[in-house]
């Protein structure tokens, strides 16, 4: 019981550490926690990675530990989940309508129901919605986004790739 217990705080703690790169989404809401182990060791915590190589892992890593700690749950180990792959399917509705209300373009569709189909999805404008937009480059800001125009309000805008 007392495990149970600890284990739903420890999710109440990790929606608590924002995605460094969109501070306004949490590493829960982006589905990278995967699972939380407790034992009398400690903590252990399974994050599956964004996007390959990304540089924000180190600092989600160490805000992890450090929010962890701050609440008592001193001896944490985070482990990395490669499989499956993180795909941004795990994100849902609010999720997203939080990244078109930072600025960002959220994922158009399922990447599980068109693979191989890269960038051919209707990216609507973030800030007027409207779907007359153009590609300007496929890496944005970061790797996981593309830069896009729109056509309507001439403002450029990142969209977050499906995949
Ligand atoms: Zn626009």
């Amino acid at each position: 019981m007392k495990n149970l217990l600890s284990k739903e705080i420890i999710y109440q703690l990790l929606a608590e550490v924002p995605d460094p790169e969109i501070p306004v989404v949490n590493i829960i809401e982006m589905g990278m926690v995967r699972d939380v182990n407790l034992n009398s060791d400690g903590v252990e915590v399974f994050l599956c990675p964004t996007y390959t190589g990304c540089p924000a892992m180190d600092m989600i890593d160490t805000m992890v530990k450090e929010k962890l700690a701050e609440n008592g749950f001193v001896n944490t180990v985070v482990t990395l989940v490669y499989k499956p792959a993180w795909t941004t399917d795990w994100m849902n509705a609010a999720t997203k309508e939080k990244l078109r209300v930072f600025g960002i373009a959220p994922p158009v569709g399922k990447a599980s129901s068109k693979k191989g189909m890269m960038n051919q999805e209707m990216v609507a404008c973030p800030q007027c919605k409207s779907t007359n937009t153009q590609i300007k480059s496929m890496f944005g800001s970061t790797a996981c986004k593309s830069l896009y125009t729109c056509t309507d309000c001439l403002e450029p805008f990142d969209y977050f790739k499906c995949i």
